[in-house]
């Protein structure tokens, strides 16, 4: 059996100011050909699961390209070129294979696309026609249709956030694939949209409100004999007809007991919607509760994640909103990782270990995440050439690289800045790169809505989400939303929805 395989995945955040090119889709790293196999055999990911089950299975894969990353609004170009990577490896093996299996995200946006994996599993079609199977993994972001629906012969989507089970999602996919192949299975795939917008800050399926719906949705799986039943988040900042909640079943009995599955759990959502409603508080708020934490007796430092400007969900990762609260809190041992910021990151390197740098730090990205913050010889405590190996179960033992970094010491607070790349903090390794013990603050600050929870959680001694402005809000009431259709929960509070 020969299945092409790859992942093209892109979380786009239509808020944004700027633009996302080929080098900020890839920025955490690509893959072509049979990179993609040895990128991602023995790790953690999607492809990860799909190649664990060809090795079971003696299946042959074709890799064409990985890549998958949140950001701004992709270019027209950039997609276009990206493609090309797939269809042209599809194209020259159409009459040789027998399905493709393929990592989506679902919440990708481009220059004249609405919906990038509606474009994408068109042109796969264009190529193989109607009758060859497709099976793809969803990201929990994933902002659903029918139309994308249509174009699969099954869809599998993660649970959980942090995405620690993207591995058993790409499995699943690549296993229902082949039994499907050799015809030992029939699948089918019921799909039911909620007018319902979740904040990613709220999306916690750990310990926070999103937990119900990832233990029900599991739960509900095993009671239905479902193949699988998942609760799609859906990803508010991508501001298109399709965003919001979804609810995909898929059964290997009939399309009746998909249909009848999906509804009933789309029912249980619907009900509980006022769950996925949570707070919003500034930098102010969010330092003053977490000093409170800290002032309790016990040990460990406190972590506040900056959510309105976590770059996992397209932000510029150069706000200023919470370094500046920390900044007027001298005293306070905190610290910071990280601001993007290439200028300086380059001028703590120009100074060296020991030396001062002065300057415009932060928020130059656009102007929707606070104001640069001038710092006057600023200690350049510690350097890195910034490659790290990520400690988080969520991209567990990848490699990253977030440039020539920095810790510069403002006083009693410690910023990390980097020279090239705008990605949330998912663990410890942007302080360790620089030297920092996290264990010897009292607050540790990262830019993430919930990734960092996965390495965080069960280390800090409380958490707090601080949402100064800022693109990635919890509270969408601020965002000017104009494609999301109308009515929506909680943008139009009372609105009724018959299932
Ligand atoms: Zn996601």
């Amino acid at each position: 059996m020969k299945i092409i395989c790859g992942m093209l995945g892109h979380e786009t955040n239509t808020f944004s100011a700027e633009m996302c090119d080929f080098a900020r889709w890839s920025q955490t790293g690509w893959f072509h050909g049979e990179e993609v196999i040895r990128g991602y055999e023995g790790k953690g990911d999607y492809i990860s699961g799909m190649i664990d089950v060809a090795r079971k299975r003696n299946i042959e894969l074709i890799p064409t390209m990985s890549v998958l990353d949140a950001g701004p609004m992709l270019l027209r170009e950039t997609v276009d070129y990206a493609m090309g990577m797939i269809l042209e490896v599809i194209e020259a093996h159409k009459d040789e294979i027998d399905g493709i299996c393929f990592a989506l995200h679902g919440a990708g946006c481009a220059e004249g696309i609405e919906c990038l994996e509606k474009h994408t599993l068109e042109k796969m079609r264009g190529i193989v026609g109607d009758e060859l199977p497709i099976m793809i993994t969803l990201d929990l972001h994933a902002n659903m249709s029918d139309a994308v629906v249509n174009l699969t012969n099954g869809m599998f989507g993660i649970k959980q956030y942090p995405h620690t089970d993207k591995f058993e999602a790409g499995q699943l996919a690549m296993e229902c694939l082949a039994n499907l192949i050799e015809k030992k299975a029939s699948y089918y795939t019921a799909h039911v949209k909620l007018p319902l917008l979740v904040p990613a800050p709220l999306g916690n399926t750990y310990t926070g409100p999103m937990k119900k719906f990832t233990d029900y949705s599991l739960a509900f799986r095993e009671e239905k004999s479902l193949v699988d039943a998942t609760v799609l988040h859906g990803f508010p900042y991508a501001d298109r007809p399709q965003a919001g909640m979804s609810i995909i079943t898929v059964s290997d009995k009939s399309q009746e007991h998909a249909d009848e599955t999906a509804r009933e759990l789309a029912r249980f959502v619907w009900e509980n919607r006022w769950d996925t409603v949570g707070e919003s508080l500034s930098a102010k708020e969010a330092v003053d509760r977490a000093l409170e934490i800290a002032g309790v007796p016990g040990e460990g430092y406190v972590v506040i994640n900056e959510t309105s400007d976590n770059p996992g969900g397209g932000t510029p990762c150069d706000g200023t909103g919470l370094l500046k609260e920390l900044l007027s809190c001298q005293g306070v041992k905190s610290i910071l990782a990280y601001i993007h910021d290439e200028e300086i990151a380059l001028a703590a390197h120009a100074a060296g270990v020991g030396g001062k740098v002065s300057g415009l730090l932060g928020a130059k990205a656009d102007t929707l995440h606070g104001e640069p913050i001038e710092i006057k010889d600023a200690y350049v405590a510690a350097l890195s050439d910034g490659h790290c190996i990520y400690n988080t179960p969520v991209l567990y033992k990848q490699k990253i690289c977030y440039g020539k970094s920095a810790r510069l010491t403002i006083g009693s607070v410690d910023v990390v800045v980097c020279e090239n790349l705008a990605q949330q903090t998912f663990d410890n390794m942007p302080f360790v790169m620089v030297g920092a013990d996290i264990d010897q603050y009292d607050l540790v600050c990262v830019k993430s809505s919930n990734h960092f929870r996965a390495w965080f959680e069960s280390r800090a001694k409380g958490i707090v989400a601080a949402d100064p402005p800022g693109i990635q809000t919890a509270n969408l009431l601020q965002l000017p939303f104009k494609n999301v259709i109308r009515p929506a929960f909680p943008l139009d509070p009372d609105m009724e929805l018959k299932l």
